[in-house]
């Protein structure tokens, strides 16, 4: 009876990875057609220092203008194209968009520095780094440090040797490196005496838990700890809301990203935000507080 109930489990679980596995087909076929389309859109949220008012940069957040759905972000479609060549195709275009970017902005007199996030997919083919050369050559206007790539944390689990050559060689590059939701892979302290990532962005559900959460708030201080004695940076993303902020700067942690500073939006929109963005009223006097 056990083996029968067992093997219709099996059969049950089979058709549903089935519906799945068709599902990712569809996707990945409209994929296709959306990148010939030109569907894919990047939007970008700024980082910020929240006790100086830097503007450090933005990030590029990918989506997919769907005609019949609307603005998608990526958790709607990048599971369907996990380990898949798609996603390779797809990492160069957003690659690409963003350094046309950043050009962009330059020809307005706007510096942004701006991070793309990679797929650990991209860094596995061996022609990542000459690809990355081509892409930085064929936007001439680039200076050494308007590029940061942002990898999970997670994604290092595949070869810690070989991501830590590529951020070295990244580095001659001028181009920086951002290891993304910090703190959730399983060794954190492992990867980070072997990767030569300057920044740590300590993952948003330290972040967002960190007001009722003691544990969170350990994770977060441990972090922040780990950072300064690796003399790295580390940035909180994931700030919702002024307390966060406030709590953060008392903390010591100045940089940060989130919806308490700006929402992702889409290129058009920075120039407009940078001209008007100050930090609020109330973080100057935590950052004092800090400072004594
Ligand atoms: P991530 O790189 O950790 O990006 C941060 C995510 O948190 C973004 O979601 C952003 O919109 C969201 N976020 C920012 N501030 C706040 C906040 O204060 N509160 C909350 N609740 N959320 C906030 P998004 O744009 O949906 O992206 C999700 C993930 O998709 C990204 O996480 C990244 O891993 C991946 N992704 C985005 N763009 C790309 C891309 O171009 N390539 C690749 N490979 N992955 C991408
Ligand atoms: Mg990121
Ligand atoms: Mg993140
Ligand atoms: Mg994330």
């Amino acid at each position: 009876v056990a083996k029968q109930a067992g093997k219709n489990r099996y059969h049950l679980f089979d058709a549903e990875q089935d519906r799945m596995v068709r599902g990712h087909h569809e996707t990945q076929e409209r994929i296709r057609q959306g990148l010939a389309g030109n569907e894919f859109v990047l939007h970008y949220q700024p980082k910020v220092n929240m006790r100086t008012g830097q503007v450090l940069g933005a990030e590029a957040l990918l989506r997919w203008q769907h005609p019949q759905k609307g603005l998608l972000p990526p958790a709607e479609f990048l599971p369907a194209i996990d380990n898949h060549a798609l996603g390779i195709q797809l990492g160069e275009w957003v690659l690409d968009t963003a350094l046309a970017q950043i050009s962009q902005w330059r020809s307005l007199g706007l510096h942004v520095p701006v991070s793309v996030n990679i797929d650990a997919i991209q860094f596995g083919q061996s022609t990542f780094l000459d690809k990355l050369r081509a892409t930085l050559a064929a936007h001439p206007a680039l200076q050494s440090g308007d590029l940061e790539l942002e990898v999970l944390e997670t994604s290092a689990l595949e070869d810690i040797r070989q991501l830590s050559d590529i951020m070295l060689a990244c580095r001659d590059l001028g181009v920086g490196f951002a290891l993304d939701d910090f703190g959730t892979g399983y060794s954190s302290l492992t990867y980070l005496k072997q990767l030569p990532a300057q920044v740590l962005k300590i993952d948003q559900s330290f972040v967002r838990d960190m007001l009722d959460d003691p544990e969170d708030l350990a994770i977060l201080e441990g972090v922040l700890g780990l950072a300064t004695a690796f003399q790295r940076n580390a940035i909180a993303e994931g700030v919702e809301t002024l307390a966060h902020g406030e709590l953060l700067l008392q903390m010591g942690c100045e940089w940060a990203q989130g919806y308490a500073i700006a929402r992702p939006m889409p290129a058009a929109a920075i120039p407009e935000w940078l001209a008007r963005w100050q930090p609020p009223p109330e973080w100057a006097h935590c950052a004092e507080v800090r400072r004594d």
